[in-house]
């Protein structure tokens, strides 16, 4: 284990003090060789398990062929993955990069440059929401709702506006005559595990409709299967014009995506948009493999069943307990929010081998992979609620 006062990394993480060295399926093991059951996934990333076989497979055979090529060449795989996901989303078309913050920077620079080469109204404004999350680079933190990941790095760019989540009037409120976009995370991740409400949604659908603005679904944490839907927006009977993807669609390989209807494609040319990772053969074919696993195992509906069956089971098991006030969640994205800051209670929880995430301050938060086995999630489901219990 390296001391944290001897690393030659930047201190941006706080991190455990476990290393993991080896994951395979739900399990994973540390340095001393102690085993935990993973319920979550390197943060809903390792969605179909640690080293999941056809893409393990897919991998091999892609990096005995060709690892890089430039994009200013044709890539099959870019072509078949665009293909997979456009034909099972309401997507005509896909810009690849490699992460969450840069998938959400193509969808903010896409927003803006329709309004101002297609349109050319001139809007540049975007309205999120108050405990978002979007990123970490300076568009994406601008975005987000939430000062403690702005402190220190101002100037940030213009033109982002916040309103309350699920709450219609606000928003309607903040549009002006500048308002391009509204970005929103269907279940805010980060933010403490809060679904949106069916209603909220419907309505801001509506009225980027009636006002002639883009909405964007940050499907981030949300997407490829993770919320019992291929696509977290399914759940509420909308079409976004813009969702991006990145942690779970390479099932641990990194891999983005920025998707959206045919009529913004005119807003992009040659040069307009661009990255040398993004999409690459190797990237695509974890991409590939990992939404084919997911279609032909029906995981999204698997990830339904277990989601409905392990926010029953806690709600049985801890509805006496004083230190929980909610449990909620959308299909394997499950949050437990504690009556205090549930810091200590993750500690423990990892001292008897399951690991699970905070989010925000509050919630403990559960997003195993979809391929997880019952007696894994059983025994995780054990041990929180015995920590729980005995606080
Ligand atoms: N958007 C959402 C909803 C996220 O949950 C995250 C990461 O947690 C991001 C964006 C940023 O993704 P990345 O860390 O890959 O840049």
């Amino acid at each position: 284990m390296t001391a944290a006062g001897n690393s030659a990394l930047f201190p941006t993480y706080a991190r455990y003090p476990i290393t993991l060295v080896k994951g395979e399926g739900s399990r994973v093991w540390d340095d001393t060789g102690k085993e935990y059951i993973d319920l979550m996934s390197g943060i809903a990333v390792t969605n179909l398990g640690h080293a999941p076989q056809a893409v393990k497979e897919k991998l091999v055979e892609q990096l005995d062929q060709l690892w890089h090529v430039s994009n200013l060449f044709h890539i099959p795989n870019q072509e078949k993955l665009a293909q997979l996901l456009t034909e099972n989303s309401c997507a005509d078309k896909v810009f690849f990069c490699s992460t969450g913050a840069e998938a959400n920077e193509a969808a903010i620079k896409l927003a803006r440059r329709y309004a101002q080469k297609v349109l050319q109204n001139g809007k540049y404004e975007i309205i999120t929401f108050n405990m978002s999350f979007h990123g970490r680079t300076l568009a994406t933190l601008t975005a987000t709702g939430q000062d403690k990941v702005k402190e220190g790095f101002l100037p940030l760019p213009e033109g982002f506006v916040y309103a309350p989540y699920n709450d219609i009037e606000a928003v309607r409120g903040l549009v002006s005559d500048k308002t391009c976009a509204i970005m929103i995370e269907m279940v805010q991740g980060e933010g403490g595990v809060l679904p949106a409400d069916p209603a909220f949604i419907k309505q801001l659908a509506e009225l980027c409709e009636e006002r002639g603005l883009l909405l964007i679904a940050d499907e981030i944490q949300t997407g490829v299967g993770r919320t019992g839907k291929l696509f977290a927006y399914e759940h509420y009977g909308i079409e976004p014009d813009i969702f991006t993807l990145a942690k779970g669609l390479g099932a641990g390989f990194p891999i983005g995506a920025m998707l959206g209807k045919g009529k913004l494609a005119e807003a992009f040319n040659a040069g307009s948009h661009g990255s040398t990772f993004g999409g690459t053969p190797i990237a695509t074919a974890a991409g590939i493999a990992s939404i084919e696993t997911i279609l032909e195992n029906k995981l999204p509906e698997r990830a339904a069943e277990l989601g409905t069956y392990t926010v029953n089971k806690l709600q049985e098991r801890l509805q006496a307990n004083p230190l929980i006030s909610k449990i909620r969640g959308l299909g394997l994205l499950i949050g437990i929010e504690c009556t205090q800051p549930a810091g200590e209670i993750i500690s423990e929880i990892h001292k008897r081998g399951v690991l699970v995430i905070p989010a925000g301050a509050n919630v403990i938060r559960l997003v195993p992979s979809l391929t997880i086995p019952q007696e894994d999630l059983d025994r995780g489901i054990d041990v929180i609620c015995e920590v729980l219990a005995e606080k």
